[in-house]
């Protein structure tokens, strides 16, 4: 079976097109490669690799749970981190509600004490120790990256995580192979704030997120980053206040987990 000579050019355009947007991705290097070669810092892993490690026959990746029952979990990203971390915190305690934060660990240990004592309603998960993107990394690397973040969310709060998830939602087979080695469920999202595309429409935001929650959703959100995500930080009271008039209870990404255990298969 013969490829003509469009067939090549086609691909050849694609790979220069991946080219064009891994040059200008933050960690442009590895993405030279293309998806289908081992980047220089380690290799893809596949996520069968090693069958005979795996521990639990089932590990999960969340989007959001199948429910009726009108329950949202709302999760942040990327702190702690004296930017707007302390923001959300008093949104959320003003509503009294819970969330879910997904923790960077070398940022959780520079910043410890920005929370230390206020995670007693909250959900703790880990967001890797330095937020590099997982999919890049080989097993080992991954493991790092995770067992660093869990022991310093032990230290700190003296809870175990069960959750994890990866930074930019990029999941590689090595992160299947080291979430399972350590126990974790994956978590992504449903629903997400787009800064980019409300940065001037703040009422719009609050919208976005309070009209298209559905019963289950996981809403990601950030509690630092760039200036723009003020636009999301700022409507979350809002937000609470339009899905609690919706109807809606707040949950932490464990609890919204356990009701999907509950509910019978359809
Ligand atoms: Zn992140």
């Amino acid at each position: 079976m013969g490829i003509d000579r469009r067939t090549v050019m086609r691909r050849a355009l694609l790979a220069t097109g991946g080219v064009a947007v891994g040059a200008g991705g933050a960690i442009g290097l590895p993405r030279l490669f293309g998806w289908d070669r081992p980047p220089l810092s380690g290799g893809y892993a596949a996520a069968a690799d090693a069958p005979a490690d795996m521990r639990n026959p089932g590990l999960s990746v969340h989007y959001y749970v199948e429910t009726t029952e009108p329950v949202v979990a709302f999760t942040f990203d990327d702190g702690p981190a004296p930017d707007w971390t302390p923001m959300a915190l008093d949104a959320l305690d003003a509503a009294a509600i819970p969330a879910t934060f997904f923790m960077v660990g070398r940022n959780l240990e520079a910043n410890a004490d920005l929370v230390r004592d206020r995670m007693s309603r909250h959900e703790i998960g880990n967001h890797s120790w330095s937020h590099d993107d997982l999919a890049t990394l080989d097993r080992a690397g991954v493991m790092s990256e995770l067992t660093r973040t869990h022991e310093m969310i032990k230290k700190v709060f003296g809870r175990t995580p069960t959750l994890m998830r990866p930074p930019y939602g990029h999941l590689g087979g090595s992160t299947v192979l080291a979430a399972d080695l350590m126990g974790y469920d994956i978590v992504l999202w449903s629903h997400l704030m787009r800064e980019l595309y409300f940065e001037k429409n703040p009422d719009g935001q609050v919208r976005d997120i309070v009209d298209n929650v559905r019963p289950g959703s996981i809403v990601l959100a950030h509690d630092t980053g760039k200036p723009n995500r003020l636009v999301s930080l700022r409507g979350l009271p809002a937000m609470f206040a339009g899905l609690k008039a919706r109807g809606f209870r707040f949950v932490t990404v464990p609890e919204l987990l356990a009701l999907e255990k509950k509910t019978p298969a359809a």
